[in-house]
């Protein structure tokens, strides 16, 4: 089976080097094997995302020397397909309407005894949850707008226990509950980024997929969403995050360089894969891991 690994920004702003290693990094592991590389939008918060974005992105990647095998998938294209998803896991009874505001949750949390902290920030307490079914299908018809919350102990439950495979971690047991019921579908966006990424992967083909250590722990829910849908599971390489001289994370600054002022003051495509050290995923090894479990 073709190794097929993808990069996936977000058009809210500029790339910058981080991204760079993130997108060398997927583009690499695929030419190395024979496999194809594809680039794909995430544009589900259109709020936030702006069209001259991904042009710059498409530019910057082009400016690197990496070519993309198929047209760019832009995720708000695409609402229908998560769409089906959700109606596939509202029909197993997996989802719960949450009407809650920011200040709703932030409430509950205070009146808590405990507030558990997953890997997103504190646990959702769960209110909807135990909503009866007559008053949250009112509130529905009335038009109060609701996320859509997975419930995370019946979903566990079903799917049972499950592993994955990282590139550098090895076999991982996936511990989803952590992130308590995870929003599945925002109040004003039928998606939301774990869904959306894990129907994509899917659709996609994606064997093997390369994204930063700050995403590990969002591969739990993933490989559960896999389950419960019934989806391929791919391989992760979840890769070390450039840093600053400082040792701060290029993608928590908000004024991390961008590639184009880089670009603007000199830097070379070639001077830009120097930075990032010498390759981290040996062929061998990724060509081993993209074709163990995907398809
Ligand atoms: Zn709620």
């Amino acid at each position: 089976m073709t190794m097929v690994t993808r990069f996936a920004p977000s058009p809210t702003g500029y790339l910058h080097l981080g991204h760079a290693f993130s997108a060398i990094f997927a583009h690499d592991a695929a030419r190395r094997n024979g496999g194809r590389f594809i680039l794909r939008i995430e544009d589900i918060d259109t709020g936030r995302c702006r069209p001259q974005f991904v042009e710059a992105i498409e530019e910057d990647l082009a400016w690197l020397g990496l070519a993309w095998d198929e047209p760019p998938r832009r995720q708000s294209a695409h609402f229908d397909d998560y769409r089906s998803a959700l109606a596939r896991l509202e029909a197993m009874d997996l989802l719960y309407p949450c009407f809650c505001t920011r200040a709703d949750i932030a409430q509950q949390i205070e009146r808590a005894a405990e507030a558990p902290h997953g890997p997103d920030g504190p646990r959702y307490p769960g209110l909807c949850r135990a909503l009866p079914a007559a008053e949250a299908a009112r509130r529905r018809q009335a038009g109060e707008p609701f996320a859509l919350r997975l419930d995370m102990t019946k979903a566990t439950a079903l799917a049972g226990p499950l592993t994955w495979r990282d590139g550098e971690a090895g076999e991982v047991d996936a511990e989803p509950q952590l992130f308590g019921d995870v929003v599945l579908a925002r109040k004003d966006t039928p998606t939301s980024y774990h869904l959306a990424v894990t129907v994509d992967d899917a659709l996609q083909g994606v064997t093997l997929v390369t994204r930063g250590a700050d995403l590990f722990a969002a591969t739990h829910v993933h490989r559960l969403l896999q389950a419960l849908l019934g989806l391929p599971v791919p391989a992760w390489h979840h890769h070390r995050l450039l840093t600053d001289a400082a040792g701060c994370r290029l993608a928590k600054r908000s004024d991390a360089v961008s590639l184009r002022t880089l670009r603007s003051q000199g830097l070379m495509p070639g001077e830009v894969r120097a930075l990032m050290g010498a390759p981290l995923l040996p062929d061998r090894r990724a060509n081993e891991l993209g074709q163990a479990q995907g398809g």
